[in-house]
Order: structure tokens, then C-alpha cells, then sequence
């Protein structure tokens, strides 16, 4: 059987980039008209998608969110779930965030702080004032008086941050883009090309209803007068890259490690905020677009975390950055060719003696009929699969792929995180694997979260007896998302999402029940994994020796397996050192991964404060950082930030 394109569905006919990208990756579009309604690869929409998108998701298919994000990405259940880890970790850890009330509810509470902070203060105290579900710019504005505060929906009040760091008197955010590939164990990369975005009128406390001078959003200031002017070191237009601004930071001599850090903080700490709630995904990444303000401290703060990020192409800075950003979005996402065959690779093959794969793939599998239909694929001899070609790839990937290679990760596109145990399938039943099966392999999502229990409870007798008898066998676990394209739209469409903190609003209007951990795949998902994986045991019969690990993911000596570091130029900044992986593999630990976090920046800050130690301080200190960079060798992790990431333990 041939190889087939990969098929995108795009909501809405858009957004026009991630049309071209994939074009050009050799992918074919999606047509209503001419393909049945399952025959594609990734659905990608700006809005979220509705629970049952989830649950009949086929392991070939990928959606671009997870469920139940939102709980980070609308205003007001940002601050809710920052206050409510605030009050459970320390204020001091998450003190990265203004402070925040929600109007109307928060009122009184507002007027308490207001009333303290005016009386305290020596200085003038600003505040911002957004509606909750807008984005770009609208309906923000700031005041220092609150008779000035006037709103007529709901709002959250802000802090203001009145002190930023300025470049030639200008105002900037910035904006990261983070990827999680994984609540599950939570997976996370930070991409190292982003933007910069200047207000384009000169800071000025005393023009407090200049918006072109207080924020930072494009929408606004390529409105403004002075959009096309040449602001002196800022340059025409709105937006840097993030690399020119390394390349600013580095001319001014400042030390951009720690800020890099404290930012990867940020993003994981926020994280850590809805990854217990989210439930697990695996066939599910999400782009999310953070939104973070440096002060004159040099300390950055988060604003907000946008759902969809905007792929519009407004100027040379956004071509540079997200071109390349959607490339290795899609790199992230790991498919192969094998993706391409859909549900073909179960129904033409001669598999002559297990008959129901002959029929319609799809509705074969929905047929509750599994257990002599998984036995039959299991004995039967006869079925093989051809080699399986790699990828089509444009030109410029490729080049990205040999930076990657010259980098030396271990890195190969294939399906998500990783059931540990999923190499054991192979030793435990005596099957010798080929090259083929490592292309294979993939349908046995390796990155599907698994649970033991889930097998045990599901396989009756007479259904498939190698995989009852092994009770190491895990079988794959996904579970529901949600999403959208301009950031607009995202938002509102969030509100048919549900906030994390209101689990059983969830379950109502989704579906989702309660906790990640108990949510399970609709049962055509787990039968359909079983038969992926009999063929994949099958065809790998033919081979020769010993079972190798999949190869998306290193596997350390005692077993735990390392999502690749680098895909492109998103670098993994989650899971970051070996105990972090270890807080993350099943139920996720919030207070182990707290405290490494606090660890691993401590150590960073802490060659500064060397100076000051006497040598016996010293040496102790060099005896520990030796002691645990030998536990770290299996689990190297890279600064995010520099465009040449060192090692964090090089970096030390
Ligand atoms: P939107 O979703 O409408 O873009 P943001 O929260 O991102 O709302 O705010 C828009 C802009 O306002 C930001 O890009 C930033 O320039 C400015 N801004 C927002 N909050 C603050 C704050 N607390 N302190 C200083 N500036 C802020």
C-alpha cells in the first residue's frame, strides 16, 4: 500500500499560515465533499471543540488544545486560579502576577487595598481596568482615581505595573509561546523565537488615556500616528523578534540567564495551576501565547495567557517568528507515515483470517465485538505492512532538522508521551521488532498515558490472552480537549469551556468528569489501541533482536523515559531535571515540582552570591552541585533563552 498525505481540516478556513505551512510539508486539505467525515489528520480550529470531538478522536487524528484550558487563558479565571495557588504555595513564589480583583464581586476587596495602598504610599498608585472575555486592547483602560473607575461588565482590576523597562522611552511586552504537548504527564516547551511589542508613543504617566503610550497590543498601535515612523532605537512599526532583543540585552551588557529562568518559571508555574484538572489528552497540543511585562527591576510579570495565540502575518518580525513556530508545532506532534494510511492500515491488508478488518475500519471498530475481533488479529500470520517512508519536508525543515541533529537530541517525529511500560510489551512477549516496527510503533501512541487498571478492568477472557497474562501491559488512556484562532474569538468561544475551578459545571456542560485522572477514552478508543497495537506486535514478529525504546523519548537506566529537549527551537523547560520528570509521571506532585523549581533557580542565582561565601562554603557547595549533576548526566535539560541554550548543568 502506498503512503498517503497527511490531511489538515482547518475551522473556518483558517488560520492562512498553518494552511501554508502544511501545504508546503506535503499535506493535503481537507474536503467535505470528497472525503468521509474521519478521514483526516489534524483538525485545527481557533475556538474550542465540543467534548464529543474528544471522545471520538481515532489514533491517527491530533487536535491543536486540550480541554479545559481556560482555567489560564480568560482574565478572571487567571487570577482566581493564581489567588487560589497563592494561598497554597506562598504568595512569595506567586508574586508574579498583579495583583487582581474581579468587579463586580471583588469590590469591597478592592476598595480595602485601594483604600490601604493610597493611605501607604508615598507615591502614585496606578491601576488597569479589562473586561474579562475581550482581547486585544479593548475596552482597557487605566486610572489612578478610582471615581474613574466605571465599568458595565465584568472586569478584572489590575495593578498596574507603572515602572517598565523602557527601550528609548517605549514601553514592551513580550511574547512567548509556549507549547504544552502533554498535561499527562505534563510536557512542556518553550519556543525560543518570539516577539517583542512596542506601544509606539513614549511612556508618560501623566497621559494616562494615551493607549498608545500604555499598551503594547498591534491591534492598537498599528492604528496609531506614529506606527510607521522611525522611533529611534525601536525602529518602524511595533515588533522586534525576541532575537533582536537578546541581541539588545546583550549590547546593554545585562545578564539575560536569570530573566530567562524566572520566565520558564512563570509559564510552569501557571501551568501547574490547571494541570491536575485538565484531563489527559495525549492526541491534543496546545500554542499558548504568554504575555509578559519586564519592569525596570528587571523582573517580568505575567499579563495574560492567550488561548489562540494570532498567526496573522502583520510585518517582517512576525514572518521571521511564526513561520518557524507553526513548523515545529508540527514537528511536535509527531507523525509519521503511518498517519498518512488513516484507516486504511487496518482495512486492505490481507489479513485474511481476521475477518472483520476487511469491513469499514470505523465502524468495524465501533462494533462491540472486540473480543473476537482483537483475538484474530492477534493469531493471524499474515498481515504486513510496507516500509514506511519518511515524511515529505520542505527544505527549510530540513535545515531545521540538521540544526537539530548538529545539536545532538535524540529527536524522530512520532505520536506523544509515553507509556513507560510500552517497551515491555515487546520483551514480555517475545517479539523481535524491525525497522519497520520503530515507524510502526507509532500507533501504539507512545505518549498516550496509560493505566494499568484500564486493561485490567477492560480485557475480559478470550481477549487477546497475551495481553490479559501480562499485567505490566498498559494500554492507552486519551482523553478531552478545547480551543480557537484570533485571540478574539478564542476567548469567547472559552466561555462554552469551563473554568478549572468549577469542576462540576464541567461535567455538566461537557462531559468531563471530574478528575484527569479518572477520565477514560470512550471505548472505541481503547479497543482501537489494542488492535494498533496487535498489528504493531504482528508485523515486528518478522524482525530481528532485542526490543528497543520508542525513540521520540530517551529512557534513562532506571526506566523513566525524557521527552526530546529541543524539537526545532521549542526547547523542553518541563519536566527539567530527573526528580521533576519523576513529580509528573503519574499523578502530578505540585509541591515536589515547586520546590526543584525553587532549587534550580536558586543555583542560579547563587554564583553571584559565591563572592561573599568563605571557601569552606564553597567547597561544600561544589561537592553538591557535583553529586547531583552525576544523578542529572541521563537527564540533560537546557536553558531556555540564549539562542545557544547551554546545558543548566553548564551553566551553573
Ligand atoms: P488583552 O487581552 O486585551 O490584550 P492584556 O491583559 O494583554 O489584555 O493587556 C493589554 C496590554 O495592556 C498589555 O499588552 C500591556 O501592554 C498592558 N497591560 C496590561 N496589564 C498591565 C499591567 N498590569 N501593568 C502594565 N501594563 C499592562
Amino acid at each position: 500500500m502506498a503512503a498517503s498525505s497527511l490531511v489538515f481540516r482547518l475551522h473556518d478556513r483558517g488560520p492562512e499560515l498553518v494552511r501554508e505551512v502544511l501545504l508546503e510539508r506535503g499535506w493535503e486539505e481537507y474536503d467535505g465533499g470528497e472525503r468521509e467525515e474521519k478521514d483526516w489528520n489534524l483538525y485545527w480550529r481557533g475556538s474550542a471543540f465540543r467534548s464529543s470531538e474528544y471522545h471520538n478522536l481515532l489514533p491517527w487524528q491530533r487536535l491543536n488544545h486540550h480541554p479545559k484550558t481556560i482555567g489560564i487563558t480568560r482574565k478572571d479565571f487567571l487570577a482566581r486560579n493564581l489567588r487560589r495557588m497563592r494561598a497554597t504555595c506562598g504568595s512569595s513564589l506567586y508574586d508574579f502576577s498583579p495583583n487582581a480583583f474581579i468587579l463586580p464581586n471583588d469590590y469591597t476587596r478592592f476598595l480595602t487595598e485601594y483604600k490601604k495602598l493610597h493611605a501607604a504610599s508615598g507615591s502614585s498608585v496606578f491601576w488597569i481596568c479589562k473586561p474579562v472575555d475581550l482581547s486585544r486592547g479593548r475596552g482597557i483602560f487605566i486610572f489612578e482615581d478610582i471615581k474613574d473607575l466605571v465599568y458595565d461588565c465584568s472586569v478584572i482590576v489590575q495593578r498596574y505595573v507603572s515602572d517598565p523597562l523602557l527601550i528609548s522611552g517605549y514601553k514592551f511586552d513580550l511574547r512567548i509561546y509556549v507549547c504544552v504537548k502533554s498535561f499527562h504527564p505534563l510536557t512542556v516547551y518553550v519556543h525560543q523565537e518570539g516577539l517583542v511589542r512596542f506601544a509606539t508613543e513614549k511612556y508618560n504617566l501623566s497621559s494616562l488615556h494615551n493607549l498608545y503610550a500604555h499598551l503594547t497590543n498591534t491591534s492598537i498601535n498599528k492604528l496609531g500616528p506614529f506606527y510607521k515612523t522611525q522611533k529611534e532605537r525601536v525602529g518602524q512599526g511595533c515588533k522586534w523578534t525576541l532575537s533582536k532583543f537578546r541581541h539588545f540585552l546583550h549590547s546593554q551588557h545585562m545578564d539575560e540567564l536569570l530573566l530567562w529562568q524566572r520566565i520558564n518559571n512563570i509559564v510552569t508555574l501557571t501551568l501547574l495551576t490547571i494541570a491536575p484538572s485538565v484531563p489527559s489528552c495525549p492526541n491534543c497540543v496546545e500554542l499558548f501565547g504568554f504575555d509578559i511585562l519586564i519592569d525596570a527591576n528587571f523582573k517580568p510579570w505575567l499579563l495574560e495567557v492567550n488561548y489562540s495565540p494570532a498567526l496573522t502575518l502583520d510585518c517582517q518580525a512576525d514572518i521571521a517568528v511564526k513561520k518557524g513556530l507553526v513548523s515545529d508545532l508540527i514537528d511536535l506532534m509527531n507523525y509519521t507515515s503511518a498517519d498518512g494510511l488513516r484507516e486504511r492500515a487496518y482495512q486492505n491488508h490481507e489479513c485474511k483470517s481476521s475477518c472483520t478488518l476487511h469491513k469499514s475500519a470505523l465502524s468495524a471498530l465501533q462494533e462491540p465485538h472486540l473480543q473476537r475481533t482483537t483475538g484474530n488479529i492477534q493469531s493471524s500470520q499474515t498481515r504486513t505492512l510496507p516500509p514506511l517512508k519518511p515524511l515529505h519536508r520542505s527544505k527549510n525543515v530540513n535545515q531545521r532538522q540538521s540544526r537539530r541533529d548538529a545539536f545532538g537530541t535524540n529527536y524522530h517525529r512520532r505520536l506523544p508521551p509515553v507509556d513507560l511500560n510500552r517497551s515491555k510489551v515487546f520483551t514480555t512477549t517475545a517479539v523481535n521488532r524491525t525497522h519497520a516496527d520503530k515507524t510502526l510503533n507509532l500507533i501504539f501512541d507512545p505518549q498516550s498515558r496509560t493505566n494499568e487498571s484500564v486493561v485490567n478492568r477492560h480485557l475480559r477472557p478470550g481477549l487477546v490472552p497475551w495481553l490479559k497474562d501480562n499485567r505490566s501491559l498498559h494500554v492507552s488512556e486519551v482523553s478531552n480537549p478545547d480551543s480557537i484562532e484570533t485571540e478574539a474569538e478564542g476567548k469567547l468561544s472559552g466561555m462554552s469551556d469551563v473554568c478549572s475551578r468549577k469542576p462540576e459545571i464541567a461535567q455538566r456542560t461537557t462531559g468531563f468528569r471530574r478528575s484527569a485522572v479518572s477520565w477514560k477514552l470512550p471505548n472505541i478508543y481503547r479497543y482501537l489501541t489494542l488492535r494498533y497495537s496487535c498489528v504493531f506486535i504482528r508485523i515486528g514478529s518478522h524482525a530481528s533482536t532485542a526490543a528497543t525504546p520508542p525513540s521520540d523519548v530517551t529512557t534513562t537506566t532506571t526506566g523513566q523515559r525524557v521527552p526530546p529537549l529541543r524539537v526545532g527551537d521549542f526547547i523542553r523547560t518541563f519536566p527539567f531535571n530527573r526528580a521533576s520528570l519523576k513529580a509528573s509521571q503519574h499523578k502530578l506532585d505540585v509541591k515536589s515540582v515547586v520546590h526543584e523549581l525553587q532549587k534550580t533557580t536558586a543555583r542560579l542565582i547563587s554564583p553571584q552570591s559565591d563572592k561573599t561565601k568563605n571557601r569552606r562554603e564553597e567547597e561544600e557547595e561544589e561537592e553538591r552541585r557535583t553529586m547531583e549533576s552525576d544523578h542529572e548526566e541521563e537527564f540533560d535539560s537546557l536553558f531556555w533563552g540564549p539562542t545557544d541554550p547551554p546545558f543548566i548543568s553548564q551553566s551553573r
